[in-house]
């Protein structure tokens, strides 16, 4: 038995990418091994001739082993099947998916309109890569009244981010793909917040999905993956050309680890969100708590688009706190639970100061001297994590 579309995402999401059986004993292992490989050998000069075929067609054709052979299929298949979409390319890394939708969408002359909550190094990228190709971009708050004046008759691209990188901020995806469908633009968002399971641009009008399976897919804080996915039959051409063209490959030992890490993306992810809630729950009774930036959370701005599009939450936090910048920092050097480090959608919790100047880039940021930490809640209890808080929040008091 195999599951099909009519399955619920959490079925078809096990039972996606398994390992097929062999034709001469009827076996097989339920996951796949990682097929390592550089070269690829053929049977014959025919055997090879059909797969240059099927490349130069624009499917899933290999000759080499840059794009990578059945491991890498299985998880783009897993990819597909989360977002809804026809075809995934893999990149080895968040931020080269990013590239990747970017080059692959824009050239010289263009202009691409930029949600200000992106993700940061976007700006970096922008700043050094696209300005040197003569590509131009506008940073804005997302939603169609600020947008629209900012159209040029070179706009093509509309790149968002929701819920926004720092501060969670929820953008209304159905308005903007109409809007880019209105203006003849291509909208891209980058998804790595919903990991393919929690939201699913695509299905609400978004031309590219980009997401970094570094965080919640893989889960373990193991490995670096992209991913980006996309419907539309001129999009995924772009994609493929562009995928191949620049190089893009990751290995098959990371495929692997992804694999392993998404079959518990379903359970991970609601233990996440429902630990978040928890610690929302806590930081809401106290003083010190100023505002509390996650959109599961019933006082958050984005709360209402959260339950309109979203299926789910996790464990990414931010909270504003009445600190001064040195008691910030004692509080997060206090912590004990919490690891200080970026990224995150592994196990284990982590806490991130965040620099004023990163968050005064969001328009829907206003202005205050309180400190801002962002919090990835992990799968520790969440009672020793409140605990962990609790303590840290004395010290820094002190
Ligand atoms: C982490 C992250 C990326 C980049 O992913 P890497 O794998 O670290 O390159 C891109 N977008 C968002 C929203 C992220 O959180």
């Amino acid at each position: 038995m195999s599951a099909s579309k009519n399955h619920h995402l959490d079925t078809l999401l096990m039972h996606t990418g398994m390992a097929p059986f062999d034709p001469a004993t009827g076996a097989a292992p339920v996951a796949l091994p990682s097929v390592r490989t550089s070269t690829v050998r053929f049977e014959s000069l025919d055997a090879l001739a059909k797969a240059r075929a099927t490349q130069l067609a624009g499917d899933r054709g290999v000759t080499y082993g840059r794009i990578g052979m059945q491991t890498h299929e299985a998880l783009e298949s897993v990819v597909c099947a989360l977002e809804s979409a026809e075809r995934c390319f893999l990149a080895p890394s968040g931020l080269s998916a990013m590239t990747l939708s970017v080059m692959a969408l824009l050239g010289a002359g263009d202009h691409m309109l930029v949600s200000d909550s992106v993700y940061g190094p976007m700006r970096y990228l922008d700043k050094t890569v696209l300005k040197r190709m003569s590509i131009d971009v506008t940073y804005s708050r997302a939603t169609v009244a600020d947008l629209e004046p900012l159209l040029r008759p070179e706009t093509r691209v509309l790149y968002v981010e929701s819920p926004g990188s720092l501060l969670f901020e929820m953008l209304d995806i159905p308005a903007l793909a109409q809007f880019a469908r209105k203006h003849n633009l291509l909208l891209v968002t980058d998804n790595t917040w919903g990991s393919g399971y929690l939201y699913r641009p695509l299905e609400l009008g978004a031309h590219v999905s980009v997401m970094a399976g570094t965080k919640y897919i893989g889960g373990h804080s193991d490995l670096m993956l992209g991913a980006v996915v996309a419907n539309d039959a001129d999009v995924i051409a772009r994609l493929n050309q562009t995928h191949y063209a620049m190089g893009y490959s990751i290995s098959a030992d990371d495929a692997w680890l992804a694999l392993r890490g998404v079959r518990t993306l379903p359970i991970r992810l609601r233990q996440h969100a429902q630990n978040a809630l928890r610690v929302c729950q806590y930081l809401a009774g106290r003083d010190d708590v100023v505002k509390i930036f996650h959109p599961a959370w019933p006082g958050d701005p984005g709360h209402a688009l959260w339950q309109r599009d979203c299926h789910g939450s996790n464990g990414m936090m931010a909270v504003e706190l009445k600190l001064t910048p040195a008691q910030a920092e004692t509080f997060v050097n206090a912590l004990t639970l919490f690891g200080i480090g970026f990224s995150w959608g592994g196990y284990e919790s982590l806490v991130q100061l965040i620099e004023p100047g990163a968050i005064a880039v969001h328009s829907y940021w206003s202005k205050s001297d309180n400190a801002i930490v962002r919090l990835h809640i992990g799968l520790e209890d969440p009672a020793d994590l409140i605990a962990d808080i609790q303590q840290a929040l004395a010290v820094a008091g002190k």
